[in-house]
């Protein structure tokens, strides 16, 4: 794994926060919530992901068999990162890298992942 240290944000700022993340490994993902928001996403353990600010100004949004929680800021309505558990039954933090500062998106190599089928 060739994590980095990154920071990010929602729109208005309200929610920040630090994380150790790869971004040579990330995904895009047909599931009904991320064909709509158009999330780019690279998934660290919660160990590796600090919320700096901004826990009072998340909401909760959960669907379906309510594993995952897309969480998203309720001033601006931007969905910086979600939590749910791995496969192994680590926590896990899925980041919206579109969120994360000085990130070339153009230089991300995203693989499909067919959320949709699950
Ligand atoms: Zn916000």
């Amino acid at each position: 794994m060739n994590s980095e240290r990154y920071s990010g944000s929602c729109h208005c700022g309200a929610v920040r926060f630090t994380a150790n993340a790869d971004l040579g490994q990330t995904i895009t993902c047909n599931c009904s919530i991320c064909r709509r928001t158009g999330a780019i996403l690279a998934f660290v353990p919660a160990n590796e992901f600090t919320l700096v600010s901004g826990a009072d100004a998340l909401s909760d949004y959960q669907f379906g068999r309510k594993s995952v929680h897309h969480l998203f800021c309720r001033t601006c309505g931007v969905r910086p990162f979600g939590r749910g558990t791995g496969p192994d039954g680590r926590e896990m933090v899925a980041i919206n890298v579109r969120c994360l500062d000085d990130v070339d998106l153009a230089k991300l190599r995203p693989v499909a992942f067919d959320g949709a089928s699950l």
